[in-house]
């Protein structure tokens, strides 16, 4: 009997993925490895639509955002950060380590960032590229991609574009443009733990050509672990070394991508999207209610205000001690709300169970919760499609 991991990642990993996890270890130059190192790197940028280049790196999420920033922008440079939250938020100290200029936009947490603040901004001019959180996983809150590229293309930034609560869950094509042949998604990056369904312990960038001519543009960046030009021979050529990768990793990357891609981009991104309303709608029948208004609501993960009173170490230890693990809020939130992730491979099965042990679990804490209602509700969004 498995847990039901439903905090924002790290998500549920099936068999095969564990399958692949646990073959036997090969060497990082053997052509065997090398294979499936190149086909996991084609699927990934099959899964951005890049005519750029992708680098698979051992790392978190946060390597990833780091390599985006540092082959994009120089020392000295102006970034402008556009936030919904936690992980928006990360990009300011990421950036200032590195002596890049530092602009911000914060948005109240659970609301989005309009185009137009992002305009005025940028109309003060000299802004070298933009971060983008698509989902921001502690709001739950998305952000209008569709909108913003063409308004910081415009302004000739770069569009970086993180993707860590959000790829493989939601478009992230990068040679769809935004009303102009040139308005396009720059650098896309994400990790291994989220929607695409792999355990933790990769950072996964794509660099658009405009973002690698950035990089070409510089004689140096300030990393050497992270710099791109270090990486591009081995991700051209797997046989080739830079720094051994983690294989076994690998390997599962490659086989939760083949899975990716069985399912299909249009579908997966369609179920995403009526998981995310109907997991929702369910946990609203319960009187709790959702930080973002449903407008700007993410696929991927939700994060649930409680209801009056409701002690939040002892419902997710309650829920924990059944078998469903969720996550705490964060920030000024702490207490007040809990995360549940809904992406990857988490089933209409274990949201159909989950659900039942959230009702029944506030009907022990003395709240009213009609279960059937809940599933029923759950049930009719989700097959609604
Ligand atoms: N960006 C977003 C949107 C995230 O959700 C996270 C992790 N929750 C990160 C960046 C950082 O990723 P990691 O924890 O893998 O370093």
């Amino acid at each position: 009997n498995k847990e039901m991991l439903l905090v924002p990642g790290p998500t549920p990993v099936v068999d095969e993925i564990y399958e692949a996890l646990a073959s036997e270890t090969m060497g990082h130059t053997d052509p065997r490895f090398a294979g499936i190192f190149k086909n996991g790197l084609e699927l990934t940028k099959k899964l951005f639509n890049t005519d750029g280049e992708v680098f698979v790196i051992a790392g978190s999420g946060t390597l990833a955002m780091e390599m985006a920033i540092i082959n994009t922008v120089a020392p000295g440079e102006k970034l402008l950060v556009v936030s919904h939250g936690y992980f928006g938020d990360r990009f300011i100290p990421l950036a200032k380590v590195f002596g890049i200029q530092v602009e911000t936009l914060q948005a109240e947490w659970g609301q989005q960032i309009s185009k137009e603040l992002v305009a005025e901004k940028l109309a003060e001019g000299g802004f070298k590229a933009v971060t983008v959180t698509h989902v921001d996983t502690s709001t739950g809150v998305m952000a209008n991609v569709e909108e913003l590229v063409p308004v910081v293309k415009k302004a000739g930034a770069l569009f970086i574009l993180d993707g860590v609560c959000a790829s493989a869950a939601m478009e992230e094509d990068m040679q769809k443009t935004y009303g102009n042949p040139d308005y396009k998604i720059d650098v896309v990056l994400t990790g291994s733990q989220k929607a695409i369904g792999v355990p933790p312990g990769l950072g996964i960038v794509a660099f658009g050509p405009k973002a690698l001519a950035a990089r070409e543009a510089m004689p140096s960046v300030m990393g050497y672990y992270t710099d791109i030009k270090n990486w591009l021979p081995v991700m051209n050529e797997p046989v080739k070394y830079f720094a051994t990768p983690p294989v076994n990793m690998i390997v599962a990357f490659n086989k939760g991508m083949e899975l990716v891609m069985a399912e299909g981009l249009e579908t997966r991104y369609r179920r995403h999207s009526v998981l995310g309303r109907a997991v929702r709608g369910a946990l609203k029948v319960y009187g709790m209610k959702p930080l973002a208004a449903e407008e700007v609501a993410a696929p991927t993960l939700s994060c649930i205000l409680y209801p009056e009173g409701l002690n939040d170490a002892e419902f997710r230890s309650k829920l924990a001690a059944k078998g469903v693990i969720v996550a705490g809020a964060l920030a000024a939130l702490a207490g007040k709300a809990f995360r549940i992730g809904h992406m990857g491979n988490a089933t209409e099965e274990m949201f159909v169970k989950a659900l039942q042990i959230v009702g029944e679990t506030l009907q022990e804490m003395g709240y009213e919760a009609n279960i059937d209602a809940a599933v029923d509700e759950f049930k009719g969004i989700y097959h609604s499609a």
